[in-house]
This record gives structure tokens, sequence and C-alpha cells, in this order.
């Protein structure tokens, strides 16, 4: 394991002396589109230990994981840190300006489906090429915090991807459970090949690096219980880290979700929810319609498996495509 040696850290701008924050930013230069910086923190431990990279903010309107890493900067005591926390709050600062949820709205790209990156690409490309550099290289774990975006009401839960290597699977595993969600999805289906790993968690798990992705938050809102859970959960996993003292108590009997399945509209119009985040629904069941702008129904949404409302569209927009609600079916014990 790569230790933190007791002598500076620095990622892009941001150089932290042991024992030291540091304030910085890593530096996106222009290419095909505008440059952009991007802002990070480092909390440089007193004592040797891991590096933990914590990122959030891929999407600029999920606010809740956005505030919960600014508490964990707020709270991070570099004194008492054994090891190195980097903190990326807001990677995709154009969203969050602009309030356009889901993309960059300088290349309209997801900025959590475009890893490792390329500098040759646009502004999210380069972006994802740096921070693969400058935060999944430079870490040695990596939580990858999300929420409900603005037309999302959304349940909190993780994701767990095993990757067929027993070591790291079981670290992961016993990150996620020490975060402290008490619902976690298994991902087996993410890409094998390193360069074209599209997620940040899968960026930093195909480089050998025990990772997980975390979401609270819904529809614009920064509840205090979303954001502490993330806050703390992330703490939670320092701990279990050892890289502050104390101990965890992992989530004990989690609802295990083995299949994820949405729902879609096929057609623009007004949506109309009849269950709510964290419902249990049975298969076929009704979950909501859609209507034309005159009010005349469309079609009616249904439950195309049983499970949990993970999350539901929390706007009456619709349109051709877009989610509906995500179902999780539940693993079998
Ligand atoms: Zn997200």
């Amino acid at each position: 394991m790569l230790l933190a040696a007791l002598v500076a850290f620095t990622v892009g701008t941001a150089t932290a002396a042991p024992g030291q924050k540091a304030y910085g930013t890593i530096e996106v230069p222009a290419g095909v589109d505008a440059a952009l910086s991007i802002p990070v923190f480092v909390a440089h431990g007193a004592k040797a230990g891991p590096v933990l990279a914590l990122v959030s903010g891929a999407h600029g309107t999920e606010y809740a994981s956005i505030i919960a890493l600014e508490k964990v900067i707020e709270r991070l005591d570099p004194a008492a840190l054994s090891g190195t926390v980097i903190v990326v709050p807001l990677l995709n600062i154009n969203s969050f300006e602009k309030k356009v949820p889901h993309v960059n709205p300088i290349d309209n790209k997801s900025m959590n489906r475009f890893y490792p990156g390329n500098m040759s690409g646009t502004q999210t490309d380069r972006a994802l090429f740096m921070m693969t550099k400058e935060v999944v290289d430079r870490s040695n774990y990596l939580i990858d915090l999300h929420g409900g975006d603005l037309d999302e009401s959304l349940r909190p839960y993780s994701y767990w991807s095993p990757h067929d290597i027993a070591e790291q699977d079981r670290i992961s595993r016993e990150m996620v459970l020490a975060f402290g969600l008490d619902h976690i999805i298994i991902s087996a289906d993410r890409p094998k090949d390193p360069a074209a790993s599209r997620y940040l968690d899968n960026t930093a798990a195909l480089r050998g690096k025990p990772s997980i992705t975390v979401e609270a938050g819904h529809a614009g809102t920064t509840d205090t219980d979303d954001i502490e859970v993330l806050a703390n959960g992330c703490f939670n996993v320092m701990r279990y880290l050892k890289m502050l003292p104390g101990t965890v108590v992992p989530v004990a009997n989690p609802v295990w979700i083995e299949k994820v399945e949405t729902v879609a509209s096929d057609q623009n119009g007004i949506f109309y929810p009849l269950v709510k985040r964290g419902s249990y629904v049975q298969q076929g069941m009704k979950i909501g319609y859609v209507t034309d702008y005159l009010s005349r129904p469309l079609f009616d949404a249904r439950a195309p498996a049983s499970g949990i409302v993970l999350y539901v569209n929390a706007l009456p927009t619709i349109t051709k495509g877009g989610t509906i609600a995500n179902i999780g079916v539940v693993a079998k014990q």
C-alpha cells in the first residue's frame, strides 16, 4: 500500500505540509472549448496513512452531496489525521452555476460517464482526464457522492461494485457497510476496460483502488438529515481505514438490491406520481401517469418489477425517454 510519507502532499495548486490543510484548484486547460478550474482541498495528516479521495458535484445540482463535502472540509482536522484526504466537492461548476441538472452545459456531457477522460476532447473529457491523473491516481481509496438531482425524488442508497478481485471487493464491501446507508445496490455490470471505465468509482476500482458511490438528497433540497448521513459516512470510512481514531459500527442488516429496473416515458407530457421515494411496489402496479398538455391521459406508468422506489421523477415535466422511476429489486437472501 502506498502510504503518504511525511512530506508535503500536492494536488493541483494545493500543497499541504504534514498536519496542514491546503486549498487550491485543478486546472483544466482550454482546448476545443473553455478552460475550467476545479476547486480542491487537501487535509494532510500529521501521521502517515493512506490517501482517501472524496468527490461530489459531478452533477452540480445534486446539492445535498455537495454541501456534505463542504461540511467535511470544515470538520477535517489534519492534526488528528493519519494519512491524507483529497476533497473535490464541486466537479461540475457550470452545472451548479447555471442550475442545469445531469450534464455539463458547456458540452452537454454527464461528468460521470466519460472517464478516464482525454485531453483532446471537450471540457468534460479534459476535466475527467485531470481528475483521473490528479485525484484517482494519487489516492488509495475513493468515495463518489451523488444524490437525487433536481428532477429526482430519491431515497438514500449506496453502490457496491464487486470486480472479482477478492481482497479489493472485501475492502470496498467493508467501506460501503462502514459508510452506513442501509440500502446497497450491487452493481456487477460495470465496464472492465480501464481505458473506457466511464464512471469515477469504476475508474478507481480498475486501477486497484477500493471505491464506492453513495447517494442522498433529492430535488434540489439540502435537508440536514441527508447532509449529515453523507458527511458522517465519510468520517465513518476514515475510521474504518484507521485514518481517524474510534470504531465504526457497520450497518447490520442492509437491504441488498441486485437489479435496478428503469421505467421511462415514451412521450412528452405532464407526469403525476402515485408513489413516493422508498415505497415498496408490486410488479404491474400503477406508479404514476402521464397526460398531454390539455390533461388528456397519454399512458399509465407501471412497475416493471416488484421492489423499492429508489427514485421517482420529482417534476411535472416528463419527456420521451425520460426516467419516471427506478425500481430496486431486492436480492434474495
Ligand atoms: Zn449524480
